[in-house]
């Protein structure tokens, strides 16, 4: 009826995928993905889910019973620990030092709590010394939240001390650990993390759109007390307890993303045989061997020695060279994907990944010879 209708099947480029996420995803990770679909409560599914829950307490270092992953982006696991936990009579304390720190402020804000702002360096790791000065202004505080690893600027914190810091103040600990999970090291029930987050597609190297989460004992009996309904009907977490537990019946709350997730199933199996310690240490190999071959193009980090992730390696962009023609140059010459400054550092950096699959040595290769290559041509 008038509709022009000549398309044809969209056949992706093969890039490799060097920015912050998605990272490349192995091909043994898209085959799983291309099993034949099955019903979101057939029995089988039910127990491969059951695996992905063991598979995640694994890679979280955590017994918490209620380990899950959530049918959304990773924005969703931000959302869902926030929304499911603070209430408006609540007084949260948000580290900010990047643009993920920053969405944590918007979401405690648009719920009506109160949020007292622990307000750090771009680029530097948060300051434990700054958390407990807020801890020790503001007794009323129940919550603290902060990046595990600021994506956005490249900078890693101290996950462990922040957390204890908290605790002492009698605080429920809520941590993005959206690009650390399988990248560096992260143990949330060593270092007594309530809530945390995560994405499918930074270092666990899987297809975009799943987000692990794990709430403690604590976080639970929060949720489960609450006198009022969580704001969000989806992200109820509740309400997704009980789809996701076991005990053989499971009610019906959406649909699972089936086929999604038999490659989250993959790519966590695929990071339980290679074993955690195994992933965290090439990860840094591989940052390391980066580092020296950046140097010697002349490029600087822009996060100091000792808070840098591995996984995600931001340099600053040398005077007179044109960002997006580098960029672009890299995409169509070399299929590489590097990403852009972000925030604050738009246009002044760029966001090299390594994160899971993209941590190799022929990635690092590839990348150090085309940025060569670039400066060569536009700097
Ligand atoms: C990527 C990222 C997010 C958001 O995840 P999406 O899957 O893009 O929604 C949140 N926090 C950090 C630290 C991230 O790197």
């Amino acid at each position: 009826m008038g509709f022009i209708m000549s398309f044809s099947s969209f056949i992706p480029p093969q890039r490799t995928l060097m920015g912050p996420g998605p990272s490349d995803v192995s091909a043994r990770v898209l085959s799983a993905l291309a099993r034949p679909t099955v019903g979101h409560l057939d029995p089988t599914f039910v127990g491969m889910m059951d695996e992905v829950k063991s598979l995640l307490q694994y890679a979280f270092q955590t017994h918490n019973k209620f380990t899950i992953a959530l049918s959304a982006p990773g924005s969703a696991g931000m959302e869902a620990c926030f929304v499911n936990l603070v209430t408006p009579e609540d007084t949260v304390i948000v580290c900010r030092n990047g643009v993920f720190g920053a969405r944590m402020i918007e979401n405690v804000q648009r719920l009506g709590a109160k949020c007292v702002i622990v307000d750090g360096t771009w680029g530097r790791a948060v300051n434990p010394q700054q958390l407990e000065d807020k801890l020790t202004q503001h007794p009323e505080a129940k919550f603290v939240a902060f990046v595990h690893a600021e994506t956005s600027t490249g900078a890693l914190s101290d996950a462990k001390t922040l957390c204890s810091i908290a605790k002492a103040y009698d605080c429920i600990t809520i941590v993005d650990a959206v690009t650390s999970l399988g990248g560096v090291e992260l143990a949330v029930d060593d270092w007594q993390i309530d809530a945390v987050y995560s994405g499918s597609q930074k270092c666990l190297s899987c297809v975009p759109g799943i987000s692990p989460v794990s709430f403690s004992e604590q976080a639970v009996e929060l949720i489960q007390n609450r006198k009022t309904p969580v704001p969000s009907w989806f992200l109820d977490q509740s309400l997704v307890m009980a789809y996701w537990s076991g005990e053989g019946k499971r009610a019906y709350h959406h649909t699972a993303p089936v086929n999604s997730l038999y490659a989250l199933h993959e790519s966590l199996l695929m990071l339980q045989q290679e074993g955690l310690e195994n992933s965290w240490s090439r990860h840094f190999q591989q940052h390391q061997a980066l580092a020296q071959g950046l140097k010697t193009l002349g490029l600087d980090f822009i996060v100091p020695e000792g808070e840098r992730l591995p996984q995600l390696n931001t340099v600053a962009i040398p005077q007179g060279v044109d960002d997006a023609k580098v960029r672009g140059y890299l995409l169509n010459e070399y299929n590489l994907e590097i990403g852009a400054g972000l925030g604050q550092f738009a246009g002044e950096a760029w966001r090299i990944g390594l994160m899971g699959y993209a941590a190799r040595t022929e990635n690092v290769a590839l990348c150090l010879a085309a940025l060569k290559d670039a400066l060569v041509k536009f700097g």
